[in-house]
């Protein structure tokens, strides 16, 4: 009996010691301590063994097995050592190999200029609505007082889809679109782009960027027209930036002007980039036409507002003294690259 088991015991022990795969030592365990293997067949044995031989024998088995379980359990890990050695030579990474670069792209400068001038506003109070690129003839011109025979639609050479449809020209249009739910006060701005019948130079493009702002409220006069936007000046500009109104007109305000900036280069004793003037012209502005207000249901005897409305390539030519507005749409890397 005890010859027997040692030779099931060394057999079995060898088996496993070579042994490369865990499958392997799988078959031996099926083979040997499984419930038809072969200790189960030396047990099946026992009822011819002497009563008083069977405790001893029993605790041959017993030792058997342990001896058996403990080399497989320690072949098996083992192996799995093995194979994660093997995996991490394999899948080594060569730290020395030179790295492959992510380019990361950076915003365009329009977008640059128009974040600070959102910043801007939104820190003053005012909401930030964008509106259709396509709009409505009554949109763009009938609800802004450009009546159909205004020359002002001639002189902004618009693209029509239709007689009644147009590509806007401006972002006012989001203004009147505003006005008209009639939730006062009104506080916005209006960013987007425009798009006007013009040739290509340097100072001119078919499609451009407008970023026009609208305020209604009871009392609102024209000082808070001025303190507004010369706020803005020196927020956008720096805190030395001094502003100046000349009266200009425009359909949908009265009265309306233009605002100068002094020239943030040489603080307003002219110089080559403000052309000796020492002042730039920045944007067009005005109290809102009570005509417009009536037009979208708002009473001009109780309330009144101020409008603006300023290029946002004109700023961002300005502020990163780019001469040329072709640079800012021919995605040039090289160009793009220096903001
Ligand atoms: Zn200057």
């Amino acid at each position: 009996m005890s010859e027997k088991l040692d030779s099931i015991l060394k057999e079995a022990l060898e088996r496993i010691d070579s042994s490369d795969t865990t499958e392997k030592l799988n078959e031996v365990r099926v083979d040997v301590l499984g419930k038809k293997g072969k200790l189960k067949t030396v047990l099946k044995g026992m009822k011819d063994v002497d009563p008083k031989d069977r405790p001893a024998v029993g605790q041959m088995v017993n030792d058997a097995r342990e001896k058996i379980e403990g080399e497989l359990d320690f072949i098996k890990q083992k192996i799995e050592r093995e194979a994660l050695d093997k995996r991490l030579k394999d899948e080594v990474i060569d730290v020395t190999l030179p790295a492959r670069r992510n380019k990361i792209g950076h915003r365009h400068p329009n977008t640059i200029v128009l974040g600070e001038l959102e910043r801007i506003f939104i820190g003053m109070g005012y909401e930030v609505v964008e509106g259709p690129d396509i709009e409505l003839d009554l949109y763009n011109f009938e609800k802004l007082n450009i009546p159909a025979n205004h020359p002002a639609k001639d002189e902004q050479d618009t693209f029509y889809i239709n007689k009644d449809i147009v590509l806007r020209t401006q972002t006012s249009p989001v203004q009147a679109r505003v006005m008209e739910k009639g939730k006062l006060p009104i506080r916005m701005i209006a960013p987007g782009r425009v798009f006007r019948a013009d040739e290509v130079d340097a100072t001119h493009s078919p499609s451009f960027h407008q970023v026009e702002g609208l305020v209604i409220d009871k009392h609102i006069t024209f000082s808070d027209l001025k303190g507004t936007l010369a706020e803005f000046a020196k927020e956008l500009f720096g805190p030395d930036t001094k502003t100046k109104f000349r009266p200009h007109h425009f359909p949908f305000t009265e009265p309306s002007a233009e605002m100068d900036v002094s020239c943030f280069k040489c603080g307003g004793k002219g110089c080559r980039f403000c052309k000796g003037e020492g002042w730039i012209e920045i944007l067009g502005c005005g109290m809102v036409h009570p005509h417009v207000l009536e037009m979208s249901g708002i009473d001009p005897d109780e309330y009144t507002g101020f409008a603006f409305g300023v290029g946002l390539e004109r700023i961002a030519l300005l502020k990163y003294e780019i001469d040329d507005m072709r640079l800012l749409y021919e995605n040039d890397q090289r160009f793009l690259n220096q903001f």
